[in-house]
Parts: C-alpha cells; sequence; structure tokens
C-alpha cells in the first residue's frame, strides 16, 4: 500500500508501468497487468488485469483446480494514485467444479461483492480511527454511503470473531441516542471493558434483544454478575434474563444518581442565590479532578449554609464506602442512608430511602470490587464520534460507530 503511495509519478513514463502496478498490486500468476490508461485531462488512472490464457481456478469452497465456467467484467475503485482517481478493471472468472458446480473465484485484490479494492478498504479502516466517515469520504473521494458499507462489513466481521464464551460478568448501561428522547442500552463484557451488544430502548425488551444477540455464543445462565444502575427495568430484566447472577449497584451508577439529586437542588436554589449561577461542574466533578481556578470557586461555595452545599457532603461522606473493607462499607452505608434519612432535604431523603432498598447490591459492589466506571469515558468518545458523524442516517450506521469506537474490535489492516 505504502509502496503505491510513495512512488512519484513521474515513474510512470520512465519504467514499465505494467510492471509497477503488478509489483504494488501484488498479482501473481496467473493474473497480471495487461494495459495502463493514464489519463491527464481527466486525471485518471485506468489498470485493466486480465489472466492467462487457459488458466484455471480454484473452486473457493473445496479449492480444488477448476475449469473456466464463464466471465464477466467488472471495476473497482482503487486508492487514489497522486491526485489521479484510479480504477481497477477486470473480467472476473467463474470457475464450474464438479462438486459445488459454478462459483465466482476468490480474487486477491478484492472481495466478493465490494467495488472497492482491499487496499482502499484497508485504507478506510485506518483512516476511520483519526477521521470522521465524512472527513474520510473527501480524502479518498468516495461518497459516505460507501464509506460507511465498508466499515459496516469489517465491523460485523470481526464481532462475530468476538470471543464471548469466558464472559461471566456484565455491566448494562443506558444511552441517550438523541437527548433525552431516544435511547439504547448497552450490554458491556464487563471484564473486557467493551461494547458487546446495543439494543434498542431501555427496558425489558433490550434483554430479549442481548439473547437473541449472542444465541449460540454466551449461556444467559452462565452470567454470573450484571453490574448496573437501579432502575426497575433492569433489575427486573436482570433477573428474568440472568437468574442465577448477583446484580450490583456500583460507585458509577450510585454517584450518579447522588449528582442527579445535587443537580435538582443546586437549579432549586440557583433561583434566589446568585452564587450557584455557573457552578454545576464544581458540585458534579470529584474534586481532585478540578482545575485550580474551580476549587478556588468551590471553596467559596462549598461552606456556605445552603442546600446545594449540604447535598454535596452527603456524596463526599457516600464515597468513603467504597473505601473501606466490605464489613466497615456496610455499616457505614448504613449510618449514612439513616443520616440522608433525616437531612430535611426531600430530594436527599427520597434518594436515601432508593438506597437503603438497594443496600445488597452497592455493598455486593463493595465486596466484589467491580465498577463500571470506564463505561462513562467510552460513552464519551462514542458521543464525540457521534458528533463527527453527523448527518448518518441508518440505524446500522449508528451501530456500526458504536461499535468502532467502543467493541474492542480487532480489525483486519492491510500492510
Ligand atoms: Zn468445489
Amino acid at each position: 500500500m505504502g509502496k503505491l503511495i510513495a512512488s512519484p509519478l513521474r515513474y510512470l513514463t520512465f519504467v514499465d508501468d505494467k510492471q509497477l502496478f503488478q509489483a504494488t498490486l501484488g498479482l501473481k500468476a496467473p493474473w497480471f497487468v495487461s494495459e495502463v490508461k493514464l489519463n491527464k485531462t481527466d486525471k485518471r488512472l485506468d489498470i485493466f488485469i486480465d489472466f492467462e490464457r487457459g488458466a484455471r481456478f480454484p473452486c473457493p469452497e473445496c479449492q480444488s483446480l477448476c475449469e473456466l465456467h464463464d466471465t464477466s467484467q467488472r471495476t473497482w475503485r482503487h486508492l487514489n494514485f497522486f491526485e489521479y482517481e484510479t480504477y481497477l478493471h477486470a473480467r472476473v472468472p467463474r470457475t464450474s467444479c464438479p462438486k459445488h458446480g459454478v462459483r465466482q473465484v476468490d480474487l486477491p485484490w478484492a472481495r466478493p461483492n465490494s467495488g472497492f479494492t482491499l487496499h482502499i478498504e484497508a485504507m478506510v479502516l485506518a483512516l476511520s480511527d483519526e477521521m470522521s466517515v465524512a472527513g474520510i469520504a473527501g480524502h479518498l473521494n468516495v461518497n459516505e454511503d460507501s464509506i460507511w458499507r465498508i466499515l459496516q462489513h469489517y465491523v460485523n466481521e470481526a464481532r462475530k470473531d468476538v470471543d464471548l464464551s469466558q464472559v461471566e460478568q456484565l455491566a448494562i448501561d443506558e444511552f441517550a441516542v438523541q437527548k433525552g428522547h431516544r435511547y439504547v442500552t448497552f450490554f458491556y463484557d464487563l471484564k473486557g471493558r467493551k461494547v458487546i451488544h446495543i439494543a434498542e430502548g431501555k427496558g425489558k425488551e433490550s434483554f430479549a434483544s442481548f439473547v437473541q444477540a449472542v444465541e449460540g455464543r454466551l449461556d444467559p445462565k452462565k452470567i454470573k454478575l450484571v453490574c448496573m444502575d437501579l432502575s426497575p427495568a433492569f433489575i427486573g430484566g436482570c433477573r428474568e434474563t440472568f437468574p442465577d447472577a448477583i446484580m450490583v449497584f456500583d460507585h458509577f451508577h450510585v454517584i450518579k444518581l447522588l449528582n442527579d439529586t445535587i443537580d435538582r437542588i443546586r437549579l432549586e436554589e440557583a433561583r434566589e442565590n446568585q452564587l450557584l449561577k455557573k457552578t454545576k461542574f464544581l458540585w458534579l466533578t470529584n474534586p481532585e479532578n478540578l482545575e485550580e481556578w474551580q476549587e478556588r470557586k468551590l471553596l467559596q461555595v462549598k461552606d456556605l449554609d445552603i442546600k446545594t452545599a449540604k447535598a454535596y457532603q452527603f456524596k463526599l461522606a457516600i464515597q468513603r464506602t467504597w473505601q473501606l473493607p466490605p464489613q466497615l462499607a456496610k455499616a457505614y452505608l448504613r449510618k449514612w442512608i439513616r443520616w440522608a434519612e433525616r437531612c430535611n432535604l426531600p430530594e436527599m431523603e427520597k434518594l436515601a430511602k432508593s438506597i437503603r432498598n438497594h443496600f445488597d447490591g452497592i455493598v455486593e459492589s463493595v465486596r466484589q470490587r467491580v465498577t463500571s466506571g470506564y463505561a462513562e469515558g467510552l460513552n464519551n468518545k462514542i458521543r464525540t464520534a457521534f458528533r463527527r458523524a453527523y448527518g448518518f442516517k441508518a440505524k446500522e450506521y449508528r451501530d456500526t460507530m458504536i461499535y468502532l469506537v467502543a467493541g474492542g474490535l480487532q480489525l483486519p489492516i492491510q500492510s
């Protein structure tokens, strides 16, 4: 691939261009480059490939050499040669195998039914790491739909290769596709830290979709632990789908609830207290992640006699639960609940009740030392990718994007 890009265009006029292209395309007998046409006005390069007379080809099914049945003319888009848009042309043979009948042979430069060469597809995959689909499309002068279809193909193939047989722990999380309007549910391999399934919605039906998707590759009865938030739909779905799994409500999800509660209290209070305007970030970020100026700002408000500051203290306090050994954590969390249930902040009292109702699952997260905190990082990456892919239409493309970013896939990058 590199060689083709690196070769100066002037080479074309000096060396035997057929041989040059044969080498850079890696063609072996019976295939050879029969003609190269360079159109300087249209900036277009056409490379014609043919096979030796009387050649026989392996049946794609059993690999035994077979007689030629017929051919059909095809064209593939190839990597640009400098600014020259490049196309390959060949007649594609079909073999007639005594065992498997008439079959199209495997081509060394393209996969079946693709209008693109493997070289350009490899380039698409390599660029997808850094560039938006629109960016790749512009760079290669190929339409966006084609780029999506290439990515989709390789993502789907790579997903088939993901080994789920050892997965015993899952994390489940909801994700807003359109802010607050539509949700999908992500099923993570908790230890592998990757999205293994995307289900529409955030209810029980998401679990059915998961079971169907992993059928034959993962036995739901073998799932021993599920890490998730405290939503009744998830809890119900989990009980039904993974009967032998312990439900765990981890640090990440509990703190998310605390943050939601603090922010509701702050919004209410900010109507009368100007000091609270534009302070959302201060209350919701871990103190150690604040920048110096933010820390200074927090210091000005956190000890004030205001509801938001009080709620914030509850968050700092509950965080200690996960720093303690399980037995102490249990007693500590009980104390926290009793304190929070009588704090005169109705929002916080409501949350304390919910924490009490999910006590075992929270303590379990301390005992098991599991967290799905990394999911937040992945979700941010997905959100960034969404912004980059602004304008992608189909749901399949959306999922392709998510698996690309968070699926931990091994994509075949040709070299
Ligand atoms: Zn055969």
